[in-house]
């Protein structure tokens, strides 16, 4: 990967223990030293590459698993950053899933407990859009949800933001224990690009499936959701699983920096495809004698119909 996006990736980083202040630190329409969409495109292209040899060499290695976490406010490019991230990559080793408003079964247990089901396995790559981190930020943001939580109530005290924190800290400390790594992105948007994309919606016709009326009404709530994203930015990241902030107003600029940050993560873990022992090498050349001699040897079909007559 060159050096610029080295660097780039550097810089979106949250460093973990130090305090940042989204709105003056991260600009949503950073685009760094990329000058164009056209010169984005062009990295963005080698980049979706990289991922795809990346992704095979973790696939075959099976030791590790690549989790991707996806946080962001509405219309801010989730959906179409997978969409092109993604777009090179096996799909046999990529599981995306989107979590949604808890379900009934779902709030009878604890709020990890639907995203341990979908983690991914090794030698995969598991995206969640959304996850157990709208718990330290809806939830947060519309206190009725939180009353909704089957919890005991001496444990919905003021300090259950701390302490889902430090559970979702432990969490990931867990998981990256046991290879599976873990990355966060949050797609960083400005309001008024979001009200840009919000009018398209309602403008464009094959838009309109996209747009819903609670987005306008989530939208009354930026400055409570941007706080929230804050403390959480200021409470996990951490040097196991560290926050990246997108900057998302150029939806070129999103993608390329996304893929540049999954393959520094991928370049980190030094994959490299299984070494073939003597003894599987012997295995493998016997194999090979064995199906060359096959052309001369008994025809097959002869077997099936000894079979069929039994
Ligand atoms: P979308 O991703 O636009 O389809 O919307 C999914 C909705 O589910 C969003 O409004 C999220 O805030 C909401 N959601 C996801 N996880 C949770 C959660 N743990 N508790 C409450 N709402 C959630
Ligand atoms: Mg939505």
């Amino acid at each position: 990967m060159a050096a610029s996006l080295e660097k780039l990736v550097n810089e979106l980083k949250v460093p973990p223990g130090r305090q940042i202040d989204l709105k003056v630190d991260f600009d949503p329409g950073y685009t760094g030293h990329i000058i164009s969409k056209e010169d984005a495109q062009e990295q963005l292209v080698a980049g979706i590459q990289e991922l795809a040899e990346g992704q095979d060499k973790l696939y075959a290695q099976d030791t590790y698993a690549l989790f991707i976490n996806l946080q962001a406010m509405d219309a801010a490019g989730k959906d179409s950053t997978i969409k092109h991230v993604m777009s090179g990559v096996n799909p046999q080793g990529v599981l995306v899933k989107s979590f949604k408003v808890p379900s009934e079964e779902e709030l009878d247990h604890d709020y990890l407990w639907r995203n341990f089901l979908e983690l991914p396995e090794r030698g995969n790559i598991g995206i969640f859009n959304r996850s157990y981190y709208e718990e330290v930020l809806v939830v947060r943001v519309h206190p009725d949800l939180l009353e909704r939580q089957k919890l005991p109530p001496r444990l919905k005290g003021h300090d259950i933001w701390e302490r889902r924190y430090e559970e979702i800290n432990n969490f990931e400390k867990y998981l990256t224990d046991n290879g599976i790594i873990v990355l966060k992105f949050f797609l960083n948007v400005s309001k008024e690009i979001q009200k840009k994309r919000f009018l398209e919606r309602i403008d464009q016709p094959d838009k309109n499936w996209k747009f819903s009326a609670a987005d306008v009404l989530e939208r009354r709530h930026w400055d409570a959701y941007m706080d929230a994203y804050n403390e959480m930015f200021n409470h996990t990241s951490t040097s196991w699983a560290p926050w990246y902030i997108i900057p998302a107003d150029h939806k070129w600029f999103t993608r390329l920096a996304v893929v540049s940050v999954i393959n520094h993560t991928l370049d980190g873990l030094k994959l490299a495809y299984p070494k073939v022992s003597p003894e599987q090498k012997a295995a493998l050349k016997k194999a090979k004698e064995e199906m060359e001699q096959e052309e001369s040897g008994p025809a097959q079909p002869a077997r099936i119909k000894k079979k069929r007559n039994r």
